[in-house]
């Protein structure tokens, strides 16, 4: 099972987070850990990567100090500030056990949903930090506002000779190639945006779209949600916008041309890296479509 297919380490505390005289016993709890978050998504570490062990100092601040939950029993709190020694969550997704890579992934998200979300979406007005973190309050309106993430659609596409088709972006550097992904568009399931961004980037047409695994991608704030699908043809007719070039590859092709460093695949963080990974190992199958 990978990282992210089994339950949470982080216990979020839904119910005790409502309580302020809890939360502020938490901040003084001797045990308790401050994650820093700063502008650019980095996260304040020590020594190897490992987070840094910072306790919260001076006075709680609500409107400042969020509220992650319990880590092992542990309160963990996170604020945005600069940080000294900060390491992005690429370098440190792949080192850290699951407990602390969750803990860096929910601080950052969370962080930057603060940093961005200050005004009321509704009515303009200044927002307030309550439940410790996980609400903004709108007290003009009286509307509250949670973190939210924006679903993307990742998917290996295989054909019925089980080649794996990858993509090269325009934006991305010479030979980096990945599966395709996209954004959910609005009122649009998650099998239709996985059509109509295969079709969109590649022209092909799929047979059956079945749902793998997820995982949080806070770049600033997606959830990727991982597919296999069935392609029915295997002309590929790139956009030529969002997709420069794509190619179907045998198991042998892609270890030769990765191997031969003419083909550099997505980092060992990502999802897309799991799907190409599962597909390699030939683990990676589409119930129904004839496998
Ligand atoms: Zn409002």
């Amino acid at each position: 099972m990978d990282a992210w297919s089994g339950p949470g380490h982080l216990d979020r505390c839904e119910s005790k987070r409502l309580d302020a005289d809890w939360i502020t016993a938490s901040w003084a709890d001797p045990s308790a850990l401050l994650l820093s978050v700063d502008v650019s998504g980095r996260v304040g570490v020590g020594a190897d990567l490992a987070i840094a062990e910072v306790r919260p100092d001076g006075k709680y601040d609500p409107q400042r100090h969020y509220l992650l939950g319990l880590s092992a029993g542990r309160p963990v709190f996170v604020e945005s500030a600069e940080v000294e020694n900060g390491a992005g969550l690429r370098e440190l997704m792949p080192v850290l056990a699951d407990a602390d890579r969750e803990l860096v992934v929910a601080a950052v998200a969370l962080v930057q949903w603060h940093r961005t979300s200050p005004h009321c979406g509704l009515c303009g007005a200044l927002t307030l930090v309550t439940a410790g973190g996980m609400v903004r309050h709108c007290p003009s309106c009286g509307r509250d506002r949670f973190p939210r993430s924006d679903p993307a659609i990742i998917v290996a596409v295989l054909d019925a000779d089980d080649r794996l088709l990858l993509g090269h972006q325009a934006v991305w550097p010479a030979g980096r190639m990945s599966v395709l992904a996209g954004f959910v568009s609005a009122g649009e399931s998650l099998e239709q945006a996985v059509h109509r961004e295969v079709g969109e980037e590649t022209g092909l047409r799929l047979s059956a779209v079945r749902y793998v695994a997820s995982q949080p991608w806070p770049f600033p704030r997606s959830l990727m949600l991982g597919f296999v699908a069935w392609a029915v043809d295997t002309e590929i007719q790139v956009d030529g916008v969002e997709i420069e070039s794509a190619r179907w590859f045998t198991r042998d092709e892609l270890t030769a041309a990765v191997d031969a460093g003419e083909v550099g695949l997505p980092s060992e963080a990502s999802i897309a890296h799991r799907l190409v990974a599962d597909w390699r190992w030939g683990t990676l199958r589409v119930p129904g479509a004839g496998q």
